[in-house]
């Protein structure tokens, strides 16, 4: 099975259309939450989401934040900003769908989070230390989260105490180990560097992890934010991917 892998949307629907034109086919997509936040079409990033084969997706800080599930003193001022902006947005089949959202789904051979196994929502995996602790906290071979908007693999050998870390190119196909932690990237806002939409293809069978990226006009969507009154910050750093 070849399962499309997107996570951290944030309303960036350009970002998200040119990944579905870029992907090809796909048996099934795997969402790994922060669909909303941020970005200026989160009802049509949800639609679209919905729309796709055989989904499975998990809720994501933002998400959860604009159920007003998280208190929103807990985010930066201008994520705090964007959050009430999509509160304010949201249609009612648009919270209903996030609402109807589980932290973690557990499959056969793999594990979806949104932050981490050991804390779904939250946490965020940005070192060794953090990922090795967090082995312990799923039973699949494979987990996959989101959350950094930062594409790495975490992968733990039976010789090994600690997680070793790989930041895999772009564009790269790459047997995955028989135990690890992968993070695809940001679709909607991207924060290593690179402007361009990240996500991932998995080929369940051959355990081959298909890394992409897709270039997509941003301007747009600078333009649609800067419309809404969204944060400047937020508008310039689609720009630069930081
Ligand atoms: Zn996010």
């Amino acid at each position: 099975m070849r399962a499309l892998i997107i996570s951290d949307i944030h309303a960036n629907l350009t970002a998200l259309e040119a990944v579905l034109a870029e992907s090809g086919e796909f048996d099934a997509v795997w969402c790994l939450g922060d669909l909303v936040g941020y970005g200026p079409n989160p009802n049509e990033c949800i639609a679209l989401v919905r729309s796709l084969p055989n989904l499975l997706c998990i809720i994501g800080n933002h998400d959860a934040a604009s159920l007003d599930r998280i208190d929103i003193e807990a985010f930066n001022p201008e994520a705090r900003t964007a959050i009430r902006w999509t509160q304010n947005t949201l249609d009612d089949g648009s919270r209903a769908f996030l609402k109807s959202l589980p932290e973690k789904i557990e499959l056969d051979k793999v594990t979806l989070a949104h932050g981490s196994p050991r804390h779904p929502v939250w946490e965020y995996l940005l070192d060794t230390r953090t990922a090795t602790l967090n082995f312990d906290f799923f039973s699949t071979p494979l987990c996959f989260v989101g959350h950094t908007h930062l594409p790495v693999i975490y992968s733990m050998s039976a010789s090994n105490h600690m997680a070793r870390l790989s930041i895999p190119d772009a564009n790269q196909l790459l047997a995955l180990p028989d135990r690890a932690i992968v993070n695809p990237g940001s679709v909607g806002q991207p924060r290593d560097r690179d402007p361009r939409a990240a996500f991932a293809l998995f080929d369940t069978e051959a355990n081959l992890l298909d890394y992409r990226r897709v270039a997509y006009n941003f301007i747009e969507v600078q333009d649609r934010m800067a419309a809404a009154g969204l944060p400047k910050r937020h508008i310039q750093r689609l720009a630069a991917g930081w």
